[in-house]
């Protein structure tokens, strides 16, 4: 490629660190055993190889993983705040410790890069264990009332997108507050979750206090429809979301829901371009785009668009696609088959509906689930691209003259999770930050998580908050 100053050497990771085993059980109780479902295979979406054989859990395990969860509850509860915070420190460390391993099965499971698996999910999970673990004896200080209650069983259900990361942010928050868990990882990435439990045995956590369950929706819907769980937390789509939101309308279970988003990162015309490039790339690039905040609209003053979109194809001639297990990799693999042809629907539909589409030239490897790098400029406010969730590395380019107009667009959306703002003026930060109904909005970045930071959504996006002192609150009984 013309712009390409220098070609990289293949610099790959050794598979051999995520120390794969043929097969992996469902954690009951304290206990490793085989689901009463059938076993499923997860592939690597790089290669479509499988990976592993995975035990299903089935109905008959979900009310186990309660029964023991509620077992657990009174005498995990009681346990002084400090206590609780040791096992959670511990489990902090032990992910720290297990890092690489557990940065290579992420990045084999999911399709992620590696150099994201290592720098971005797995310190944040650990990140995550640490900032709650330092809440467990403060809880009476966190603005609750003296000494606020756990509200008991939670059952959580997570996506594929950043399987342990989403698991620490399940887990942490309610170990913290005294509550004990049941968790399911998503179908198509159970690997590191099942790690997690291993390290949550070593730990010496009570049996019971969490369980983790590998299963697909099925396995979803036994958890929400099971009576015995007091609270749901559901990270996912918004379809999924409602679904479960109609569930448990009327009855006592507490709910806090995380689903999807289509975020605008807003450029205006005296930002700094060449930051905003990254920021842009940053945004729709990271982990493929399949990221719920992902800045999957750019909007861009009318002024500067040109220049913008021909900066932002010049870098984008530079990313390097392919082996995610390649430490030069920015852009990996498409999670799943379904996933791809999700995308593929949605990019054809912005074709069709009359938007121009680009992509860098690029070699895609031959098996596998991989999906170009993509830009749609001439974008409107009503062509599907511009309003769908794609959920992968497709962005949709549109312009405005004036921050109303801005507003309005970005506005214009179901969703309200995450939005951007690049300019050179903090008091136009300001002032567009508190008119966008998102529930994050970076100034002059993009796609940057804190443990301490609370993350949620407005309108489509969810409710209830993860992260922070907020993210206690969905695990208190305040
Ligand atoms: P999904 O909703 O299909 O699945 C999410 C989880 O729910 C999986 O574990 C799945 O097995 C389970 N599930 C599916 N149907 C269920 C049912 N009827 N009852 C109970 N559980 C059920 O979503 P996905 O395709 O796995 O993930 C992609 C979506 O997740 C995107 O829309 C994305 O925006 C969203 N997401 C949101 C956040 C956030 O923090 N807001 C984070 C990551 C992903």
């Amino acid at each position: 490629m013309a712009d390409k100053l220098f070609e990289y050497a293949p610099a790959p990771e050794s598979r051999d660190i995520a120390r794969l085993r043929p097969s992996y059980q469902i954690f009951v109780n304290g206990g490793f055993r085989d689901g009463s479902g059938e076993a499923i295979k997860t592939i690597n979406p790089a290669d479509e190889e499988p990976l592993a054989e995975v035990a299903e859990a089935g109905p008959s395990d979900v009310d186990d993983a309660v029964t023991a969860a509620r077992g657990a509850f009174r005498p995990w509860s009681a346990l002084p705040g400090r206590e609780r915070g040791k096992y959670l420190f511990r489990i902090a460390r032990a992910i720290q410790e297990r890092g690489r391993e557990l940065a290579v099965l992420e990045s084999l499971d999911n399709g992620k890069p590696i150099r994201e698996a290592r720098d971005v999910d797995i310190p944040l999970a650990a990140a995550h264990f640490f900032y709650y673990a330092g809440w467990a004896d403060k809880l009476g200080y966190a603005g609750f009332g003296p000494s606020p209650r756990p509200i008991g069983v939670a059952g959580q259900i997570i996506p594929w997108n950043f399987p342990l990361l989403m698991a620490a942010w399940k887990i942490a928050p309610a170990l913290a507050c005294g509550n004990t868990v049941v968790l399911k990882p998503a179908e198509t990435t159970p690997l590191t979750a099942l790690v997690l439990a291993e390290i949550i045995a070593e730990a010496g956590l009570p049996p019971g206090v969490v369980n983790i369950l590998a299963g697909g929706p099925a396995i979803g819907q036994a958890i929400v429809e099971h009576g015995d769980i007091d609270k749901i937390a559901f990270t996912g789509s918004t379809e999924v979301g409602k679904i479960i939101r109609r569930t448990l309308a009327g009855t006592s279970t507490r709910l806090s829901l995380e689903l999807g988003g289509k975020a605008a990162n807003i450029v205006f015309d005296d930002a700094p371009l060449d930051q905003a490039v990254e920021g842009i790339v940053n945004g729709i690039f990271f982990n493929q785009g399949q990221v719920c905040c992902a800045g999957s609209r750019l909007l861009v003053q009318e002024s500067v668009a040109d220049e913008l979109v021909a900066a932002l194809q010049r870098r984008l001639a530079t990313l390097r696609v392919g082996d995610p297990l390649d430490k030069n990799t920015d852009v990996g693999a498409i999670n799943s088959a379904a996933q791809l042809a999700r995308i593929r629907e949605l990019t054809e539909a912005g074709v069709q509906e009359g938007a121009t589409r680009w992509s860098p030239p690029c070699e895609l490897p031959e098996r596998g689930y991989w999906f170009v790098p993509t830009v749609f400029t001439g974008v409107s406010q009503a062509h599907r691209i511009a309003r769908e969730e794609i959920f992968g590395p497709v962005l949709s380019v549109l312009t405005f003259r004036t921050p109303d107009e801005a507003v309005e667009k970005a506005n214009n959306t179901p969703y309200g999770l995450s939005a951007g703002i690049w300019t050179d003026k903090g008091s136009r930060i300001l002032s567009m930050a508190s008119r966008l109904r998102a529930g994050v909005v970076w100034a002059n970045t993009f796609n940057r998580f804190d443990p301490a930071s609370p993350f949620g959504g407005f309108k489509e996006s969810g409710f209830g908050r993860e992260g922070g002192r907020h993210g206690l609150e969905a695990y208190l009984d305040a």
